[in-house]
């Protein structure tokens, strides 16, 4: 029997991995004209990181985590996300007392137990950014602003929408909180199982909710941004200027609640309409109260997740080629005299910086020119034992099916 692997996990090939590293560089690019540096945090953490700071009554915490019992019988989580741990490293390495603010990216691995479909795994990449020790709404729309252009840089701002409200703080959430679970009782009896279960844990929970009757008792439920306190309304009037003033464009959506308990205050998503029901391709907000959950002082912090996976089949459509170059010059050759100068043009090629293929394995011109052109090479250099003897070579241009002959000593080599 064959080995396999694990449902949800998938790998990422060599003729797609181009397409990734373009991503990722021009994020990390991105990140750092901004101002942030990579951290690189563990993939496994005490679940009691996961379970304070992502709240105990969202989704990922009640159904989606990867928890097993360690050795000495303390629980571990494989991370479902970047934000806690992030957190975690924060204030176990005191960087609050480094600098007012850090600007922290990251990239990796993340783990959630749901059920796969397009766009949607168990085993997942995300690049998030975190801004710790920043309270004014122009950091908010500032991070909004560099998730934009990096859409933007990847030629997708056509294809995304960003989404944008407030959730409140710790004035006017749990007021709301409280008009919710009032009016939720209301229409109790037509709630799903989970839904009537949130009610008693956390009512924000329902508008999330994808059932459809649940779906349309929210449409009437009362807004978060209708009752907004006067700081909350001031600070989101003013991310929605900033955003306003360097015309980064949204749609208000009062009601995005995201997943998390741990937001405060901004919260936003970059949706499509490109990708079936997986819209989500980056998603974040402002977690003030998070950081003196997880046992640091109490430090305001906004942030963002996007979904490489996601991001990748979007681009796939709107770009669909030029990712797979994986070869500069392919060298082809004839008799055994012509392969050695073929190993060594090969080597002195790579060593002044030209990707180079080639295989030694005496194959008839034909197919070492099907090889070329396979492996996406521009030019193919031909090396006869003609040729060498008259110190020759030719060059095909692979684009313009055209071929030069070109003065290259070759026997002059070991
Ligand atoms: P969704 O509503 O699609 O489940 P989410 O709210 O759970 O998304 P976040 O926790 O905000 O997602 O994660 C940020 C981003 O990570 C999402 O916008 C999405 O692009 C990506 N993402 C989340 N879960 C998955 C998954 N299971 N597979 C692939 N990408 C994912
Ligand atoms: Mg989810």
């Amino acid at each position: 029997m064959k080995v396999r692997s694990i449902r949800g996990f998938h790998d990422i090939l060599p003729e797609d991995i181009g397409r990734w590293h373009h991503i990722e560089e021009l994020a990390k690019n991105l990140f750092e004209l901004y101002g942030y540096s990579e951290i690189r945090i563990p993939a496994l953490e005490f679940t009691e990181v996961f379970a304070r700071g992502l709240g105990t009554s969202s989704d990922i915490v009640e159904k989606e985590m990867y928890t097993f019992t360690d050795r000495d019988g303390s629980s571990l989580t494989l991370r479902p996300e970047g934000t806690a741990g992030v957190v975690r490293a924060y204030i176990e390495n005191s960087m609050y007392t480094k600098t007012p603010q850090s600007k922290l990216y990251y990239t990796g691995m993340m783990f959630r137990h749901e059920r796969p479909q397009k766009g949607r795994y168990r085993g997942f990449y995300q690049i998030g950014a975190e801004l710790f020790g920043a309270d004014a709404p122009e950091s908010d729309a500032e991070l909004i602003a560099m998730n934009h252009n990096f859409f933007g840089s990847i030629g997708l701002s056509g294809s995304v929408t960003l989404e944008l409200s407030s959730l409140g703080d710790g004035e006017c959430k749990p007021a709301y909180k409280s008009m919710l679970t009032d009016y939720f009782n209301g229409h109790k009896d037509r709630l799903c199982e989970d839904c009537q279960r949130r009610l008693g844990t956390n009512p924000l929970r329902i508008l999330d909710c994808k059932q459809k009757t649940c779906i349309e008792i929210s449409k009437d439920a009362p807004k978060m941004l209708d009752n907004l306190c006067e700081s909350c309304t001031e600070h989101f009037g003013r991310v929605k200027d900033s955003l306003d003033s360097i015309g980064v464009p949204y749609e208000i959506n009062p009601k995005i609640v995201r997943g998390l308990d741990y937001y405060t205050r901004t919260v936003f998503e970059f949706t499509t309409d490109q990708l079936g029901a997986q819209n989500a391709v980056a998603a974040g907000g402002r977690y003030d109260g998070l950081v003196k959950e997880l046992g640091g002082p109490e430090t305001p912090a906004v942030g963002f997740a996007m979904g490489i996976e996601r991001i990748v089949l979007l681009h796939q459509q709107v770009v669909p080629e030029g990712f797979g170059r994986r070869v500069d010059i392919y060298i082809a050759y004839l008799g055994d005299e012509a392969r050695n100068a073929a190993f060594s043009l090969a080597h002195e090629l790579r060593s002044a910086g030209a990707r180079v293929g080639a295989d030694y394995g005496g194959k008839s011109l034909k197919s070492q020119m099907k090889r070329a052109d396979k492996s996406g090479a521009r030019y193919t250099i031909i090396i006869g034992e003609d040729e060498l003897s008259r110190g020759v070579v030719k060059l095909r241009d692979m684009e313009k099916s055209s071929e030069d002959e070109i003065a290259l000593d070759l026997k002059s080599q070991p």
